[in-house]
């Protein structure tokens, strides 16, 4: 249950004074349906209206503030015509212009005879100052309120410094701001949920003094990341982000688990049947979950590791110590094509083992999939791989006893645990190819244990990777052809051009096209829409070599094995992310043969999108490429926040506020040692916070939630 203190803030944006139906739409689209969601909203700059000149002074284009008296009404002679408002003071005339006026209501705001405050830019026309729609218009001190505008109770009419909001069409940003103030009106102070001593130590005020501060800036240079308003807030959310964690974690940590340490044999017939030796940091990583497994506490482990660096064996080998004492394990992939990947490949050694393996993905219906139910739950399967239909109700198993969930990111935290909760005592190994900076790995998992792959399997050449203007495709079909007749196979990636995967798919379709005119029936596509059936096809005959070109739209981009594959092209690469790009590189450089990426763009390029080829044209080590991204794009973009399921943050900076991530996570850590349940009254303020930051699903885990 939401605490009381915080109902305030939950209710409806039109529970506000001031916001009807039609604006809390508009304020819905730019920051959320309730109040609490508003307060978030921080202003992005500040227009200084401090300057207050009498009009003599008042120069051309400059934002200024002037009291004046009103003198005369000039409405239009001629549709179309502005009406004008004609002021002074004692220096001289200042007009105020205003087009498309309806009914009378420039007579009621400002009023013949009144003194009132017009605030905008002025500009000179003809020699007499002109303040063409003034941005503010207030009654003058000492007048008595209008029907237009009332003097805000002990607020002069116009605040001379305006923050300034990012704003969605249609909202104007004095409805904005308004709503604002409404909105902080309607705060009430909250227990402190911040060490005492801690906050001592930073000169951080209180939590609604700070969001008023930051809400009211005094100039420009209070909006600044460093200063202790701003950082109090961006701590609050990163602690409520680490404190959530935690109590998940620890939740995890309660249920029983299952001391798994099997005999080695099954472990030992695939090593044999394996081509290669594993590397050291394969050998590492393995160590570490074995020790996990080991314990009768559940594992939650996450296993990172660069594209190619070898990750699929060692989680064949992690659920094969579970096959080894008698569990089933399961190995979740993102997409169909991968899960039907990953079946091929550990189908020889699966059979080199003696163990039985299935696959369930949502494209498995019928009789097929009866069978493969049926045998899941009577245990005559020891290993299933499968796409997200290994969380559906009806899939059950025998005694799971180890999930594996490769490239972690596009799934949330919720089907993580969704899924550990079909076994009884579920060990769950994660596996992400995105290399996740440190900061973005503590703020997605918390405090969770990581294995990293940091070493790639020896004898990988490194990929030649180029820049080239989009103007030189003949030229780069010539290189392509050259390849070809080297025996290279060839990806050539179209990018999502807008969000449609119509368009998208057009781009491909007349690249294909194109391409084919001079290779032939040697050019192959893949794209999102195929049917599976198709998309398999298309990628088993690139992987054989009946088809040397595959243009693929960005369903190629994870994990997808072809070691024959030497030649990345990426057309409008200045479109991907960084880290997308680096992905996309990784399908080749696979095998022992020399690879190339060909990163074609369209210039004139952008300063990031230039910095972001430049790194890729510098290095392949995908750690320094991710950290690089976080820099340039900030993490909410790192790797598209809403498919990654890395939780957003709205007061916090990544990598200005790094420090206080660090101290987040260890004031959670001691809090939980301290007060796992949140009972003392810091441990009630601090469930508060967590509600407040909308993470109430962690407040379920406590025994007294
Ligand atoms: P990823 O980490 O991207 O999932 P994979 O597990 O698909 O990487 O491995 C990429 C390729 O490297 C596969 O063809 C795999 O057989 C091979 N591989 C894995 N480990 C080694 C190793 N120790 N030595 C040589 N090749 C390896
Ligand atoms: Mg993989």
């Amino acid at each position: 249950m939401r605490p009381d203190i915080l109902n305030s803030l939950f209710v409806p944006l039109t529970t506000l004074k001031g916001v009807g139906p039609q604006v809390a739409k508009l304020i819905e689209k730019l920051t959320g349906p309730y109040i609490v969601n508003l307060l978030w909203h921080l202003p992005s700059g500040v227009i200084d209206r401090r300057f207050t000149p009498k009009i003599a002074e008042a120069p051309g284009g400059q934002v200024a503030t002037l009291t004046v008296r009103v003198d005369g009404h000039a409405p239009p002679l001629m549709p179309r015509h502005p009406y004008k408002v004609r002021c002074t003071d004692e220096t001289g005339v200042l007009e105020l212009v205003f087009f498309h006026v309806k009914g009378n209501y420039l007579e009621k705001l400002l009023p013949l005879g009144h003194k009132v405050v017009v605030s905008g830019k002025v500009e000179r026309f003809r020699e007499t100052p002109q303040i063409t729609h003034p941005d503010r218009i207030g009654p003058a001190e000492g007048e008595v309120g209008n029907a237009g505008m009332p003097p805000a109770a002990g607020a002069t009419a116009v605040e001379l410094v305006e923050p300034v909001y990012p704003l969605t069409g249609g909202l104007s940003p004095k409805t904005l701001r308004r709503s604002i103030l409404a909105a902080l009106a309607v705060t009430q102070e909250l227990p402190e949920w911040l060490d005492p001593a801690f906050q001592r130590q930073q000169h951080w005020p209180a939590w609604r003094e700070a969001l008023r501060s930051m809400h009211n800036p005094e100039d420009e240079n209070a909006l600044a990341l460093n200063l202790p308003a701003r950082r109090r807030l961006a701590f609050d959310e990163m602690l409520a982000n680490q404190l959530a964690l935690a109590l998940i974690r620890l939740q995890q940590r309660r249920l029983a688990g299952r001391k798994v340490a099997g005999d080695g044999r099954l472990r030992r017939a695939v090593i044999a049947a394996l081509p290669y030796a594993l590397t050291s940091a394969q050998e590492q990583s393995l160590r570490e979950i074995y020790a996990d497994m080991a314990t009768d506490s559940r594992m939650l482990r996450l296993l990172q590791g660069d594209v190619g660096s070898g990750k699929t064996i060692v989680a064949l080998l992690a659920m094969l110590n579970a096959v080894e004492c008698g569990y089933q394990a399961a190995l979740m992939a993102p997409t169909e094509l991968l899960a039907r990947q990953h079946l091929d490949s550990l189908a020889p050694l699966a059979e080199a083992a003696g163990v039985r393996l299935g696959l369930l993905t949502g494209r498995d219906k019928g009789k097929g999939r009866a069978a493969t139910l049926k045998a899941l739950a009577a245990g005559e399967l020891d290993l299933l791989v499968g796409t997200h239909a290994l969380f559906q109700r009806e899939v059950e198993f025998h005694d799971l006893g180890l999930v594996v969930i490769d490239e972690q990111h596009r799934f949330g935290v919720h089907q993580r645990l969704q899924l550990s909760a079909k076994g009884r005592a579920t060990d769950v190994l994660v596996m992400t190819a995105t290399p996740i900076p440190r900061t973005l790995t503590l703020t997605a998992y918390g405090d969770m244990e990581v294995s990293r792959l940091t070493e790639k399997p020896p004898g990988r050449l490194p990929i030649a990777t180029r820049t080239i203007s989009l103007d030189r495709l003949e030229e780069v079909i010539e290189a392509v052809a050259r390849k070809l007749r080297e025996g290279a196979r060839v990806y050539w990636v179209c990018p999502l051009v807008e969000e449609s995967e119509v368009i998208d798919l057009a781009a491909a379709t007349e690249r294909h096209a194109l391409l084919s005119q001079f290779f032939g029936a040697k050019v192959g596509l893949v794209h999102g829409r195929m049917k599976g059936p198709d998309k398999d096809a298309a990628m088993s005959a690139f992987a054989e070599g009946t088809i040397e070109i595959l243009v693929a739209t960005t369903v190629i981009e994870v994990g997808v094995n072809v070691s024959a594959a030497t030649v990345m092209v990426v057309e409008h690469a200045e479109r991907f992310g960084l880290a997308q790009l680096h992905q996309l590189r990784g399908r080749v450089g696979r095998g022992s043969e020399a690879s190339t990426c060909l990163l074609l763009y369209e210039g004139p390029l952008g300063d990031v999108a230039r910095s972001r080829l430049r790194i890729l044209r510098d290095t392949e080590d995908g750690f320094l490429i991710a950290e690089e991204d976080l820099r340039l794009r900030g993490a909410g973009e790192v790797l598209g926040t809403r498919q990654s399921g890395l939780p957003e943050f709205h007061l916090a900076d990544l990598t200005e506020h790094q420090d206080l991530l660090l101290a987040a996570r260890d004031d959670a850590r001691l809090i939980i040692d301290r007060d796992p349940e949140l009972e003392t009254p810091r441990g009630q303020a601090l469930r508060v916070l967590l509600y407040l930051f909308e993470r109430d699903a962690a407040v379920r885990y406590l025994r007294s939630g």
